[in-house]
């Protein structure tokens, strides 16, 4: 894994990893490793990892693999910062997931480093078993210009996106066209994430978002922690997305069992969501949202999307998402409204 060379031309924004309400470190003082915040009044608050933490992490954890987890970068954001991919595992079932498309969602990516270590380091019978049946790869933080502005889209102040904010840049997240070709893109790290899609052909696909906070309408009342969706463009091959379902399924008992409150995510149809195009080339495709809950929670949040990445990882090699009836993922329950307190400029997907 080289690290980039380009990276130090950027000046680093010294809280640009953190979520709002945590305190800021020092960005060379952080070990690679979740920690809370230092003497902070939020006691349970992530510390997120920044760009280059993040790339001294996953070495970290490729070393301490002994060849188990192979971490390299497949291409560069505008600003020359690698993407991520690491992979685990010789089996024949292929899943991928990607994180943090939208610079601002970050907590999908810790839950990453976690997983990683989980299935990449562990001894034990069942991930030692796993890791031959199947093959995982991970595109850890899709958009590290986006992360290291606190902001959606990557870092293209110059363009005039279709889709994206002037004088920021594009949503990376509305580019996955399945007939865009990827040298064509100009949402470059979307372009990055197709060519990735296309080398490793995963059977199984799931996107890690965040979203902002929603509860369950009266009488329920309890607060939503987790919404998902499958694909939803007319054009997804039946068969890919009854295998999405299944997916969802799984993935809503996984986050379920947690402690997490599930819906499912009210996205809509554009063919250029992750979610809809790899459903549409083929993939079982999801879309996970993480709600922005208060900084107490996000360790929460973190682990149970952890338990989701594992979890799902050990029912595709262990055969067990076949026998899933699809139809069950209809009946988990559609997301109620914003909570004022979470109010969010929040955009689909
Ligand atoms: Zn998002």
């Amino acid at each position: 894994m080289k690290p980039c060379l380009k990276y130090g031309l950027v000046p680093a924004l010294a809280a640009a990893s953190l979520t709002a309400g945590a305190l800021a470190a020092p960005a060379h003082a952080a070990p690679p490793a979740l920690t809370a915040a230092p003497g902070a009044a939020v006691q349970d608050g992530a510390r997120l990892h920044t760009n280059a933490e993040l790339a001294r992490a996953l070495r970290t954890i490729e070393k301490a693999s002994n060849g188990r987890v192979q971490v390299r970068s497949v291409g560069e954001s505008n600003e020359g910062r690698p993407l991520w991919l690491a992979t685990l595992g010789t089996g024949p079932k292929r899943v991928m997931y990607v994180t943090q498309q939208h610079g601002d969602e970050p907590l999908g990516t810790e839950s990453a480093i976690h997983t990683l270590r989980t299935l990449g380091l562990g001894g034990g019978k069942d991930v030692r078993e796993l890791r031959k049946k199947i093959t995982l790869a991970v595109l850890v933080r899709a958009n590290p210009d986006g992360h290291e502005r606190q902001w959606r889209y990557n870092y293209a102040p110059d363009a005039k996106p279709e889709y994206g904010e002037p004088g920021k840049g594009y949503d990376i997240n509305r580019y996955h066209n399945p007939d865009m070709k990827p040298e064509d893109n100009p949402a470059t790290e979307a372009g990055v994430i197709q060519r990735a899609y296309a080398a490793f052909r995963p059977s199984i696909m799931v996107d890690y978002h965040m979203q902002g906070r929603y509860a369950f309408p009266p009488p329920d009342g309890r607060e939503i922690t987790t919404s998902i969706m499958w694909p939803t463009n007319a054009k997804v091959p039946a068969a890919a997305l009854r295998s999405s379902k299944q997916v969802a399924v799984r993935v809503n008992e996984a986050f379920t069992k947690a402690g997490a409150v599930v819906s499912q995510y009210p996205g809509g149809e554009y063919e250029g969501i992750a979610r809809n195009a790899y459903g549409i080339r083929g993939s079982a495709s999801l879309l996970v949202e993480l709600s922005a809950l208060p900084p107490e929670r996000e360790r929460f949040q973190i682990r149970t999307a952890h338990k989701s990445m594992v979890d799902l990882a050990l029912a595709a090699g262990q055969g067990k998402l076949d026998g899933i009836d699809p139809a069950a993922a209809d009946r988990i329950p559609p997301r109620g409204p914003a909570l004022p307190s979470g109010e969010r400029h929040d955009h689909a997907d």
